[in-house]
């Protein structure tokens, strides 16, 4: 199964995924960690994206596409993935389109966790990350909100979007997730 999880910053997406990857035996795909690994490691994208990241802001397409395709011709890809993080505009979105086309691949449904925005701060207050200063949060839910949400009727338009209520403890929101999947396997096979 291909899928993409779609969530605002501290929606509970990197737990989901993780439990999601480990049911489906697919590898979970998180750009924000493929571009922490590469700054880490100080490689030449990573220092780019650096001070993008730092600054709550989005990094330019062209440093985050060739990791993409990269990552979804690996041969673990092959049965399908987890998409996390990726797309997060609609150009990311229609490049997708084409990396997927373009390797006779296509996506079974997307996710989105809802979650109401002052439950996202009461969160963020609660577990204060590095990158979780509340000036850059904030900046990182508006950068969700007028960039990232708008994929949200792109694919509801496709009839692959399930929206999910992000609120609850994470066995509750995994139950959610798994009738979700259950759906779009379900309309994959009369495909
Ligand atoms: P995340 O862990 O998904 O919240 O990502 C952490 C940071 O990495 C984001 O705040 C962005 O600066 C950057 N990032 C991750 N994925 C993307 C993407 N698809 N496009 C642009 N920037 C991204």
């Amino acid at each position: 199964m291909r899928l993409i999880l779609i969530g605002p910053p501290g929606a509970g997406k990197g737990t989901q995924c993780q439990r999601l990857a480990g049911m489906l035996q697919v590898p979970h795909l998180s750009t924000g960690e493929m571009l922490r690994v590469a700054v880490r490691e100080g490689t030449p994208a990573g220092r780019q994206a650096a001070a993008y990241m730092e600054q709550g802001r989005l990094v330019p397409d062209a440093l985050i596409v060739g990791m993409v395709n990269q990552r979804l011709q690996a041969p673990d890809c092959r049965e399908g993935c987890l998409l996390d993080g990726f797309p997060r505009t609609l150009s990311q979105a229609a490049t997708l389109d084409e990396l997927l086309e373009r390797q006779a691949m296509s996506l079974d449904g997307v996710i989105e966790l809802a979650v109401p925005r002052d439950e996202l701060v009461r969160r963020m207050l609660a577990r204060k990350r590095e990158d979780d200063d509340p000036e850059i949060f904030s900046r990182r839910i508006v950068s969700f909100e007028e960039q990232t949400a708008p994929l949200l009727d792109y694919y509801s338009r496709q009839g692959k979007l399930a929206s999910i209520d992000g609120l609850g403890s994470a066995d509750e929101i995994f139950a959610r997730v798994r009738l979700a999947v259950e759906r779009f396997r379900m309309r994959s096979r009369r495909r």
